[in-house]
């Protein structure tokens, strides 16, 4: 599978400019897409999803452009919106099966087994006669992605799966993507939680403001950061000041006042070791330095 997006663009009818020629190569396995809250990141999975039309460009699907296909795409698609919710009342298995025919499962018989296995790998077959409505929150999202996942998509696309979430939720969720990935099949995972952009990612992009950033793997993303993550000690009345000047991603109080990692272009004066950075250093890096810079992409 690919998906191909080329200098893709919308303008909404308010002539917001969400989406600005966006560019990116996606193939089998798990691609994050992360950015900040109004980067863009839904306006471009509801144009991947054919529910809503760009304003310029165009995506290919396994070469097949998608506003001539829409029809063979949305067949092969299973979709987590972000607000995704019931309009009817349904019990969770007749929510279940109802996703299941609307994903062209027509036989009865295997639908039903489809049913009943979705269910147990998302830890709802013990509820299934429970109204959907009545879920608790984390069930609804598993419920959402249940649906997305029913009928064998090819390509999956959930948007921002954990918001909501417990850690506990959070994870499971993770590993029932992760699992996923290692078939023959597209996994967009967008979201603006860095812990959501897992080792499972092979891919990643970053979105902010409607452009994309960065396009590669994991590991070269959290590479930006090499040199710009400290760890240094600041006395108590010290911690307003390095507040003010640098991105402090975590202070944990010791003897004299608090043991503190912080992101920096260079530290200024102050003393301080270099550490090995992380995902979620790197993208405070990114957007507190490099996105700054006019024009930044790497
Ligand atoms: P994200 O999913 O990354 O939070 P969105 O794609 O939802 O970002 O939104 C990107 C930007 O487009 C935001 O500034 C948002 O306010 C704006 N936007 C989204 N939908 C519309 C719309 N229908 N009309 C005008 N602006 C919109």
């Amino acid at each position: 599978m690919e998906i191909k997006i080329e200098h893709l663009e919308k303008e909404y009818k308010n002539h917001f400019k969400a989406l600005n020629d966006v560019n990116l190569t996606i193939t089998d396995g798990m691609f994050g897409l992360l950015g900040p809250n109004g980067a863009g990141k839904s306006t471009l999975m509801r144009i991947l999803v054919t529910l809503l039309k760009p304003s310029g460009g165009k995506v290919y699907v396994n070469g097949k452009e998608l506003s001539e296909n829409r029809k063979e795409v949305r067949s092969m698609l299973g979709y987590l919106p972000q607000d995704f919710r019931f309009f009817v009342k349904l019990k969770t298995w007749e929510f279940l099966d109802y996703a299941a025919s609307m994903a062209g499962m027509t036989n009865k018989k295997e639908r039903l087994k489809a049913v009943d296995e979705m269910l147990e790998s998302v830890g709802l077959f013990d509820v299934r006669n429970r109204y959907a409505n009545k879920l608790s929150g984390g069930m609804k999202r598993r419920l959402g992605i249940a649906q997305a996942l029913i009928g064998d998509p090819k390509i999956i696309i959930v948007d921002e799966p954990t918001t909501g979430l417990d850690p506990e939720e959070r994870i499971r969720f993770r590993n029932i993507l992760s699992n996923l990935s290692q078939k023959e099949v597209i996994i967009i995972l967008s979201t603006h939680i860095v812990g959501d952009i897992s080792s499972t990612c092979n891919k990643m992009a970053l979105l902010n403001e409607g452009s994309v950033h960065f396009e590669g793997g994991p590991e070269e993303f959290v590479r930006l950061a090499d040199g710009h993550v400290f760890r240094t000690h600041v006395l108590a009345d010290e911690m307003k000041n390095i507040n003010e000047r640098y991105p402090v991603v975590s202070s944990v109080p010791d003897e004299m006042g608090y043991e503190v990692e912080l992101v920096a272009d260079k530290l200024d004066g102050l003393k301080g070791e270099v550490i090995t950075p992380n995902l979620e250093h790197a993208y405070v890096y990114f957007m507190e330095y490099m996105a700054k810079k006019e024009g930044a992409t790497v």
